[in-house]
C-alpha cells in the first residue's frame, strides 16, 4: 500500500542507506580496479587424501582496494553479479588461471587449475568459445583446466540446454566439471544424468560439523558413498583438522582441500609447496 507523497523513501533505515552506499562505492572502485588490473588470483591446493599429492588448485579472486581495503569474495561476487561486472571478473580469472597453468606446464609441473563460474557467467553464449580461445592464446592444455559450479547453477542448467551444450563442448575438449557446495542446494539428482560432472565437492559447512554429531557423520559417509557409486571423485572442502581428514579417509573420500593443507596463496607459493612435497 502506497503512502501519500512517497514518504516510504524517507523511512528507509540508516542501515539500508549505508548498504546501498557501500554497494555503489564497491561498484565504482571495482570498475576502476578492473581497468587498472588491480585484482589478483590466489590458489588453494586440492590434495590426495592419502598421499598429500597436489591434484589441482582452486583459483579464488582477491581484491584489496587502496581506498576501501580488502573486499571479500562473499561480498564482492554478489554485487558483481547484480551489476554485470561478474563477466569482467570471470574473464580476468579465466585468463589468469590459464596463464598460470600454462606457466607451470612450461616448468614441467602439470597442476590443474579450477575456476569458479557462476550461473550468470555461463548464460553468456560465448563462454565456451572464450575459454577455448583463452586456452589457445595462453598455450594451456585443456586438461589442466577444471570448472567448479554450484548445485543451484546445475538446477537452472537443467532447463537451459544452451548451458548444457556449452558444458559438453568444454568437457569434450578435456575440461573437468566439479559440482561445488554439494549438499546445500535443493535435492535434485536429475542433473547428475544431464551434466558432465566428474568431481563431487562436499560443502564445508558439513565438514565443519563433522565431529559434532554421529548424525552428521552418517550423512557425510552417505554423501561420499553416493559419489563413489556414481563413479565420481569425491572432494571435501574446508578440512581444518587431522581428525576430519582421518574420518573422511575412512569413508572413502578421495581428496581434500582446506586450511589443514594450505590457505589460498599466490601462484609462486604453490610452486614452492609442490617442489617441497616432491622432495619428501
Ligand atoms: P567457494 O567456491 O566455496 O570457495 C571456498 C571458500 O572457502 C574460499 O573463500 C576459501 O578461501 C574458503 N576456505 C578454504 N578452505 C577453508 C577452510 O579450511 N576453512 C574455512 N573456514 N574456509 C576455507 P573465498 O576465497 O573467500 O571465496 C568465497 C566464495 O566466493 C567462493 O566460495 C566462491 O563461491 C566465490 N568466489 C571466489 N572467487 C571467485 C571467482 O573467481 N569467481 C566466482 N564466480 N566466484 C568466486
Ligand atoms: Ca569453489
Ligand atoms: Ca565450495
Ligand atoms: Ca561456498
Amino acid at each position: 500500500v502506497r503512502e501519500a507523497g512517497g514518504d516510504h523513501i524517507v523511512s528507509l533505515s540508516n542501515a539500508t542507506h549505508k548498504a546501498i552506499n557501500r554497494k555503489s562505492i564497491i561498484e565504482k572502485r571495482l570498475l576502476l580496479a578492473l581497468n587498472q588490473q588491480n585484482l589478483k588470483v590466489f590458489y588453494q591446493p586440492q590434495v590426495d587424501i592419502h598421499t598429500g599429492k597436489v591434484l589441482a588448485v582452486e583459483a579464488l579472486v582477491r581484491w584489496e582496494d587502496e581506498e576501501i581495503g580488502v573486499v571479500s569474495p562473499d561480498e564482492l561476487i554478489p554485487i558483481a553479479e547484480e551489476t554485470g561486472l561478474i563477466n569482467n571478473i570471470g574473464s580476468f580469472v579465466i585468463e589468469e588461471a590459464c596463464q598460470q597453468a600454462a606457466n607451470w606446464h612450461k616448468e614441467g609441473l602439470d597442476i590443474k587449475v579450477t575456476i569458479n563460474l557462476s550461473v550468470r557467467e555461463f548464460r553468456d553464449k560465448n563462454m565456451a568459445k572464450f575459454i577455448l580461445s583463452t586456452l589457445d592464446k595462453t598455450n594451456c592444455p585443456a586438461n589442466l583446466i577444471q570448472i567448479e559450479f554450484t548445485e543451484k547453477f546445475a538446477l537452472q542448467a537443467e532447463a537451459e540446454t544452451s548451458i548444457i551444450k556449452q558444458m559438453r563442448k568444454l568437457n569434450d575438449k578435456g575440461i573437468v566439471f566439479i559440482l561445488d557446495d554439494f549438499g546445500t542446494g535443493y535435492a535434485s539428482f536429475r542433473y547428475m544424468q544431464l551434466l558432465p560432472i566428474e568431481v563431487l565437492k562436499i560443502d564445508q559447512t558439513f565438514i565443519h560439523s563433522l565431529l559434532q554429531s554421529e548424525k552428521t557423520q552418517r550423512l557425510i559417509h552417505g554423501m561420499v558413498q553416493f559419489g563413489k557409486s556414481m563413479n565420481l571423485t569425491v572432494l571435501a572442502e574446508g578440512v581444518e583438522t587431522k581428525e576430519q581428514q582421518q574420518l573422511l579417509a575412512e569413508y572413502g573420500c578421495d581428496a581434500i582441500q582446506g586450511y589443514l593443507i594450505s590457505k589460498p596463496v599466490p601462484g609462486a607459493a604453490i610452486s614452492e609447496l609442490i617442489e617441497e612435497s616432491m622432495n619428501i
